[in-house]
């Protein structure tokens, strides 16, 4: 059954969050907080919002359908993985999005009012429009933000996120944040201001953030990613210092390193990931780089015939990459 429709109608952004159109419409028609749009919804969070429901969240709202069947992030298991599709790109590995932990930017809420879908990724961790840090916890009450909240604007506890102090972010992560807006938004493109920025080019949004989450995740040598660790899913100042890393690392790895430099990015990078990409990446350039930077880049022996089957790749992966 269809849901009443509300007096205040609006379509959302093309590049708008479903969560944060659900939420800026709510606050349009004066509502207290989500608890009838969920009701009109069949749902009890706001969280547990599918793409099953889009059409009826449209109907609510008189929006186009069309506009938010497309901001809609799909999901489906294919072959045991849970996959996603943002904007249509795909994306293999659901710990590369944060969709149920909102972080915002200040200045794009006060200067636009709407909460962009860019930043449900878990690598964006800078807006691509104003360059500075994105925050995910209220500088008033130090709680991380919430989608079960009141308003858009406002915190739980009232305070304004709008208000929020800004910090400049540093040139990796918006460098990250850039590519990843230019892989959402068709007609888009961004230059390569530093080498490593170079291997992204060409490579899926898929391929690059796993190559990017590859080369960073870990902190030291001395770092084991345990089970469960990426699953868990990282905080932004955690992806912050991870884009640094995987910036840090690739640009040493694309600067010819000496081999004493490289059996030390052999220890930093997560090789089983790379090799995992390298059999598994969603397009052929994802599979060729990841395959190219192991074996060449870090002289990581190639996986050869049958040995390179699903089984044994599999055995490569550690849990949660
Ligand atoms: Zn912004
Ligand atoms: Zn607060």
């Amino acid at each position: 059954m269809m849901p009443a429709r509300v007096l205040v109608s609006g379509s959302p952004h093309s590049d708008e969050s479903l969560h944060g159109f659900v939420l800026r419409m709510a606050g349009c028609n004066r509502m207290a907080g989500l608890k009838w749009v969920l009701e009109q919804l069949g749902r009890r969070s706001i969280s547990q919002l599918t793409d099953a429901d889009d059409r009826k969240i449209a109907c609510l709202f008189g929006a186009d359908a069309q506009a938010v069947e497309e901001i809609v992030v799909r999901s489906r298991w294919l072959d045991g993985a849970h996959v996603h599709w943002v904007r249509g790109q795909e994306v293999t590995r659901p710990y590369l999005l944060r969709t149920p932990r909102p972080q915002w930017c200040p200045r794009c809420l006060a200067e636009f009012g709407y909460a962009r879908v860019i930043w449900n990724f878990q690598l964006v961790t800078a807006c691509h429009v104003h360059g500075v840090m994105l925050l995910e916890r209220c500088s008033s009450c130090s709680r991380p933000l919430r989608w079960q909240r009141r308003s858009l604007l406002a915190c739980t506890c009232g305070a304004s996120l709008q208000d929020a102090p800004c910090l400049p972010a540093d040139s990796s992560e918006k460098a990250v944040a850039g590519w990843i807006n230019a892989c959402l938004s068709p007609g888009t493109t961004v230059s390569a201001a530093e080498p490593w920025q170079g291997l992204l080019a060409g490579l899926s949004l898929d391929g690059g953030m796993r190559l990017l989450y590859a080369a960073g995740l870990r902190r030291d040598a001395g770092h084991r990613v345990g089970p469960g660790e990426a699953k868990a899913g990282l905080t932004t100042l955690e992806c912050r210092l991870a884009c640094g890393r995987a910036a840090d690392r690739l640009s040493r790895l694309v600067a010819k390193p000496s081999d004493e430099d490289r059996a030390h990015l052999r220890q930093l990078i997560h090789v089983p990931a790379l090799l995992a990409m390298s059999q598994d990446g969603t397009t052929a350039a994802d599979r060729q780089l990841a395959r190219s930077l192991s074996e060449v880049g870090l002289g990581v022996p190639p996986i050869h015939g049958r040995l390179s089957s699903r089984s044994h790749s599999a055995q490569l992966v550690l849990p949660g990459v």
